[in-house]
């Protein structure tokens, strides 16, 4: 589901028209829908209904305040990877008692100051990581809060970049060794085993390789209470895919049926989940002008104000986003590459793309752009990063101003 839709030819986001946000703070910029980023939060805290549950906001994958704190006004959790992001989801009120921190390279600072803030519980992801959270806690005469990421091997059938739960992956540690690390760490004072973890991949669109992790993690939480070591936090990551082009999905519906299913029979379990993807994918555009057409021999382009330092993801992971004429006319569509000014070859939001006439100075819609979009967005070329607008209703606003050229200078 998503608010961005065609009325008498004119692409709006909720009440909006697109082209009015682009005339009046310019291009590029992401445009976000409120309505539709809650509403995704809302389908996953239904689907959840009924099951002890926490859902901590992937914060990575769009970081933006003003979305964190739409995060931290639902008394919903947050999953962050950084130290900045801890920063962050505090400065947006996200509760530390709903943060749960993963990631293989957490830094002493990095791992000080979110001991300090008292968060949920840290993902820890090697055996050489514990040692060190150990002694960080022991030095504050804290206890740290920990739970093991699991790597479960199991294929996730996604985008190898993306995929991060197979045995060759850098993340979490393998089910026989977590036994060994759980043991150790319930003898160790600093450290308190409070839950088991797992992130399979990103941008799933099966319920399997999910069920397959869940099982996995199910059987392990039980020899680990056999072993009187009482887990209570099953944290099963994000992953849910979205629909890009044509792919099917499961809906948050049946994905959580399909994991309440195989933990059913658990008892004192408070299952955590991770999603980023399919909160923030299809809530948000980036909004681009056409700046040149250019006819060569081999090919159409339309030249766009928009490049990969905005939207790294075609080039990155040569992803498929929708594009779309703000302005929408009903010509003969023939394929044109859609690229930015950026010097690469792989400066490319779509190749072979059929769209129908579009003139320079039109505006395009890079759809489903919120996840992964500006968070992952840079300064190359010295290109100001673009804008950020949040659409609420009939209004909007700047929730991140464009960057001026004093901002890319800044500390050099
Ligand atoms: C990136 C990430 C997520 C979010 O994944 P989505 O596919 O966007 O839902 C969740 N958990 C961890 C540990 C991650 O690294």
């Amino acid at each position: 589901m998503d608010l961005f839709e065609y009325k008498n030819n004119e692409l709006y986001c909720e009440d909006v028209p697109l082209a009015s946000i682009a005339q009046a703070i310019g291009t590029p910029c992401y445009v976000y829908s409120s309505t539709t980023f809650k509403q995704h939060l809302e389908d996953l805290e239904q689907a959840w209904e009924g099951t002890p549950h926490l859902t901590c906001y992937s914060v990575k994958v769009a970081s933006n305040l003003a979305l964190l704190k739409i995060v931290a006004a639902r008394n919903l959790g947050a999953d962050i990877v950084s130290g900045g992001e801890l920063f962050r989801a505090l400065k947006a009120g996200i509760e530390p008692s709903k943060i749960v921190y993963s990631g293989v390279g957490k830094t002493a600072s990095e791992m000080a100051e979110a001991l300090e803030a008292s968060i949920l519980m840290f993902n820890v992801e090697s055996a050489a990581e514990l040692e060190l959270l150990a002694k960080i806690a022991a030095d504050k005469n804290l206890t740290a809060p920990i739970s093991l990421r699991v790597n479960p091997d199991v294929d996730p059938k996604t985008h190898p970049y993306v995929a991060t739960g197979l045995k060759e992956s850098k993340f979490g540690v393998p089910a026989a060794e977590a036994l060994e690390l759980y043991s150790l760490a319930s003898q160790t004072p600093s450290l308190r085993p409070v839950g088991l973890d797992c992130h399979i991949g990103s941008q799933l669109v099966s319920v399997e390789p999910f069920r397959e992790a869940a099982s996995i993690l199910k059987d392990l939480i039980l020899r680990l209470r056999q072993s009187s070591i009482p887990i209570t936090f099953l944290d099963l990551g994000g992953g849910l895919g979205i629909n890009y082009f044509q792919e099917k999905p499961p809906t948050p519906a049946q994905y959580a049926g399909a994991l309440k299913e195989v933990l059913s029979g658990m008892p004192d379990l408070t299952v955590i989940t991770e999603p980023g993807r399919v909160v923030a994918g299809n809530s948000a555009v980036l909004l681009t002008k056409v700046l040149y057409l250019k006819q060569t021999q081999a090919k159409s382009f339309v030249i766009i104000d928009g490049a990969l330092n905005d939207l790294i993801r075609p080039s990155l992971y040569g992803s498929y986003h929708a594009i779309g004429l703000v302005k929408s006319n009903d010509g003969p569509l023939s394929p044109v590459d859609v690229v930015g000014p950026v010097c690469e070859s792989g400066d490319f939001l779509a190749k072979d793309r059929p769209l129908p006439p579009v003139a320079a100075g039109e505006f395009l819609a890079v759809r489903s752009a919120g996840a992964y979009g500006f968070s992952m967005s840079s300064n190359y070329n010295s290109r100001p990063r673009a804008a950020e607008v949040l659409v609420s209703g009939n209004s909007f606003e700047v929730i991140r101003n464009r960057e001026s050229y004093q901002d890319l200078i800044r500390g050099e």
